[in-house]
């Protein structure tokens, strides 16, 4: 039987994480499991509790909340206590408050305890900030993506008007730099690439050939 892999995709928001990790496990058969929708429906989550942002508060909540995924006609879906949750998780309220709420350390050891389970088995691609360093140290592939603030400033805008939300480059760009500044200095697990990654800068390439490199190098690992 062939070797089912975990590959890990890292790097900063609009590096063309989520749409390459897609788009790779359709290709191989895979699972695709986006982290960063979890941290989004714990964010979701307090935030529907109008309560202040302090990690106690936050740390008091995990109890309650489970996370799944779905799949509706070939779409990831997240469920946040079985509702569906994949739309609202992306409005910029959550986006707001994701990057703070991810520094806090209940948080983190919560759904990284999940995402390992859920990745264990291999055949999985596994999207985030810390794949490659602290979910899964041991990953098969470690890819680390990287791109202009531009070209994610641009990516994330077009992203959003699809959605019909309405924001101005401006405050997308601000959004931007500060989860780069927050998720790279935090002290839990901050975002960094391991040292056995292989980067790739996706500023000039299409979604195809991003994906193309990576499955070239998924099939050499798992010929080896
Ligand atoms: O990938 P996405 O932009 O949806 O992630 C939202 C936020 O969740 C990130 O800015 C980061 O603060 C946090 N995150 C994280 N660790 C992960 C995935 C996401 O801290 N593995």
């Amino acid at each position: 039987m062939k070797k089912r892999l975990v590959i890990a995709i890292d790097g900063p928001a609009g590096s063309g994480k989520s749409t390459t990790a897609k788009l790779l496990a359709k290709r191989l058969g895979y699972n695709y499991i986006d982290t960063g929708a979890m941290y989004r429906a714990v964010t979701l989550f307090w935030l529907r509790k109008n309560l202040p942002l302090a990690e106690e508060y936050v740390c008091n909540l995990l109890p309650e909340i489970s996370i799944s995924f779905t799949n509706s006609s070939g779409e990831l879906r997240i469920l946040l206590n079985g509702e569906d949750v994949s739309e609202e998780i992306r409005l910029p309220k959550v986006t707001e408050f994701v990057s703070p709420i991810s520094t806090y350390k209940c948080v983190r050891e919560f759904l990284v305890e999940q995402q390992r389970k859920i990745g264990e088995s291999g055949g999985v691609v596994m999207d985030g900030r810390d794949i490659g360093t602290v979910v899964f140290p041991n990953a098969d592939l470690k890819i680390y993506l990287v791109a202009s603030v531009e070209e994610r400033v641009r990516r994330r805008l077009l992203e959003l008007q699809q959605k019909g939300v309405v924001i101005s480059p401006e405050e997308v760009r601000k959004q931007i730099v500060e989860r780069d500044i927050i998720d790279s200095t935090r002290e839990h697990s901050p975002l960094r690439k391991a040292a056995d990654a292989i980067e790739i800068d996706t500023s000039n390439l299409t979604i195809e050939e991003q994906v193309e490199r990576i499955y070239q190098l998924a099939i050499e690992r798992i010929n080896k």
